[in-house]
């Protein structure tokens, strides 16, 4: 039962117990308009574009309207956040609407930003605007990259006023609500199950296990204490997969706490994320984090682990074996390193193995961060190289620097070294150059979200004019691909832009 108001803390909300999820209806809203319908989720879910201009359609992806035969419901989940125990988290702003199976794939449907469930705490379950933006954009431009990730559905206005708190001239400011529709395979996230192992409710825990096995890890079998194993090495890699992709791409969650990691090595919860311009180990896009930069770009990969050995710890009780858990982390700890050179071996276009490759990686990461350098136009301008002659090299990519006119004479010197050592490198590989750029340009994107671009798109969105919207929905479709009328996205970062970060309330 709920907890009278709290005079200070305002709303507190009940604990759940002994269950995985709570019923909840969305809130109605007042004035609910959609914005933009991705055709391609409409086709994986079996729906067509007229379905999606039906007063159905729209009730129901704006919370006015429970499908019936349906129950949505809100998980309950818990996690550490900032490397903290936080206790009992759960949707508090998204609410499962139902699951669809359509050509043999199954997907849970859901909404964000419908209003306040069990697990809202002192918050309004609300979502502005301009955070929906950014979630729904970067969702599907990451698809589109090939990362894995939750998908997003529609976006729509909800005709209701968020307070939000910046404050203008002192006063309260008022946004624009918006509700995004996301669809996953399973929204379960490590904190799901790392609440019940904090209750010691190992009934609960081990029902959780099990269905998630059962929905999708059916091909390791029945439930066992090998099954659990196997499910752990089976999180562990596509974790790693998922954050050696995000660090390939530029692209840096920026809340990597262990309620925003999905059980399926998905991208979950767009929040302050952020795309590296400028190559920085040290950048994270949110501004909560300025000071420890616990989640930013560099430390990604060890969070990772951390978050690993919290998944570890929660299913303990139904392994009752530590060594094997200590076997699945190491093969992360030792499978990571190895997998970053592997990944930056294809982004500079090197299709077989040299022990000097690590040395010249290392030193390409390092003369990156020398100076600014914008890492997408970096790679991209990278496979023009020609392997017969890179003494020309550094011009070829100046375009990527940021201030080209104060590279110093030394680092100057340095690039050349390099273009030199790389050249040496590209002889030899049996690749043509024309057959290197073609693959290079298959793992260096060309297109991706800039932070800017997306705050364009918002800031016109605000006023009514979703033009960009659609252009940049469109854009990131073929992030990979020359796109001669878009060449204008294919640019650094203006200068207004710099150090501006996106926000994830
Ligand atoms: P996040 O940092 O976005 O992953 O959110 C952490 C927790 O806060 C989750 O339990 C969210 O559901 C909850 N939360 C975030 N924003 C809101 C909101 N506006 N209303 C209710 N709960 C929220
Ligand atoms: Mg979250
Ligand atoms: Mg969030």
């Amino acid at each position: 039962s709920e907890l009278p108001e709290d005079p200070i803390m305002g709303k507190q909300r009940r604990q759940v117990t002994d269950a995985c999820f709570s019923y909840v209806d969305p809130s109605p809203t007042a004035a609910p308009k959609l914005i933009h319908v991705s055709k391609e989720m409409l086709d994986n879910l079996g729906l067509t574009i007229e379905d999606s201009k039906s007063t159905e359609f729209l009730k129901v992806f704006t919370g006015n309207s429970v499908l019936d035969k349906t129950k949505p419901y809100a998980m309950s989940y818990g996690g550490h956040q900032f490397g903290n125990w936080a206790g009992q988290l759960g949707d508090g702003r998204a609410i499962n609407l139902f699951e669809v199976v359509h050509q043999e794939k199954k997907w849970v449907v859901q909404l964000k930003g419908a209003g306040e469930t069990p697990y809202s705490r002192t918050a309004d379950g609300l979502a502005v605007l301009r955070s929906s933006i950014r979630e729904y954009l970067c969702s599907e431009a990451m698809h589109h990259l090939g990362v894995p990730t939750t998908r997003a559905l529609s976006l729509a206005l909800t005709g209701d006023k968020v307070m939000r708190d910046v404050l203008y001239n002192g006063n309260p400011a008022y946004e624009k609500g918006a509700i995004v529709s996301r669809v996953s395979p399973s929204f379960l996230r490590f904190g799901n199950y790392e609440l019940f192992a904090s209750r010691q409710d190992t009934i609960t825990l081990k029902t959780l296990v099990d269905f998630t096995i059962k929905h999708h890890f059916s091909h390791l079998g029945t439930p066992s204490k090998e099954t659990y194993i196997a499910f752990f090495n089976e999180v562990v890699q596509s974790t790693l997969a998922l954050i050696v992709h995000w660090q390939s791409v530029g692209f840096v969650h920026g809340v990597m706490n262990t309620d925003n990691m999905s059980i399926l090595g998905l991208t979950i919860d767009y929040g302050p994320y952020g795309w590296l311009e400028g190559f920085e180990e040290g950048w994270t896009p949110n501004t909560t984090d300025l000071h420890q930069k616990r989640y930013r770009y560099g430390n990604q990969p060890n969070i990772g682990l951390w978050n690993l050995y919290q998944l570890a710890n929660a299913l303990y009780p139904l392994i009752e074996e530590v060594a094997p858990l200590e076997d699945a982390l190491d093969q992360y700890r030792s499978g990571f390193p190895k997998a970053m050179v592997q990944m930056m071996r294809e982004k500079i276009g090197l299709t077989t193995e040299k022990g000097k490759d690590i040395a010249l990686i290392q030193e390409l990461e390092r003369l990156l961060q020398e100076a600014e350098t914008d890492m997408t136009i970096f790679f991209r301008l990278l496979s023009k190289i020609e392997k017969a002659d890179t003494s020309n090299g550094l011009e070829q990519v100046m375009e990527a620097f940021y201030t080209p006119s104060e590279l110093s004479s030394s680092l100057r010197e340095d690039w050349q070294a390099w273009f030199q050592f790389y050249g040496n490198r590209l002889q030899e590989e049996s690749l043509s150059d024309i057959e290197r750029k073609k693959i290079m340009n298959l793992v260096n994107p060309k297109y991706v979200l800039r932070n800017y671009m997306a705050q364009l798109a918002i800031d016109d969105a605000e006023n009514g004019n979703y033009g960009l919207l659609e252009e940049l929905f469109d854009l990131l479709k073929n992030p990979y691909s020359e796109q001669a009328d878009q060449e204008k996205w294919f640019a650094k970062r203006p200068e207004w832009a710099r150090h501006k970060v996106g926000c994830s309330m």
